[in-house]
């Protein structure tokens, strides 16, 4: 069964595909090589040896050669995940449902995870978290019609 694939700014370890450019490690790079790893988790591998374990669980900002809008406009603006270089990085965070404590934003997702270990490490009572992932998003006019007749 397949759904069918949009042309997304998000990608997961599940969607990546060779030739994505996505945001890891400071940069937008582009995807030569996957490998598959334990747990769903994919090793994505860049020019000049450089590696990235996506954990299977953490969406990426990808921009793909030909962006398509992935929503309707909403009252003539396009709203959208801001992949601009200068966009404020996609952070990742663990907060405690118990205690509802909550760890900082790590933009490696491993430290969010090494927190709730820790907290729990503390705490073994306090064993389930939700993830927080804050993302930017901006807003750009909408394509405009071709025609200009009043509605
Ligand atoms: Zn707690």
């Amino acid at each position: 069964m397949t759904r069918p694939q949009r042309a997304g700014r998000v990608v997961t370890a599940q969607t990546v595909r060779v030739g994505d450019t996505v945001h890891v490690r400071g940069a937008y790079r582009t995807v030569r090589n996957l490998r598959a790893l334990a747990g769903g988790d994919r090793l994505l591998v860049f020019d000049g040896g450089i590696t990235y374990r996506l954990l299977s669980w953490v969406p990426l900002n990808a921009a793909r050669p030909q962006p398509e809008p992935v929503t309707a406009p909403v009252r003539g603006w396009c709203v959208e995940p801001d992949t601009r270089p200068d966009a404020e990085p996609v952070t990742h965070a663990m907060q405690c449902t118990t205690c509802a404590k909550a760890s900082a934003g790590f933009e490696d997702p491993e430290g969010a995870r090494r927190w709730a270990g820790e907290h729990t490490g503390r705490l073994p009572t306090h064993r389930s978290y939700r993830q927080l992932t804050r993302r930017p998003w901006h807003t750009t006019p909408a394509p405009q019609e071709t025609h200009h007749g009043p509605r």
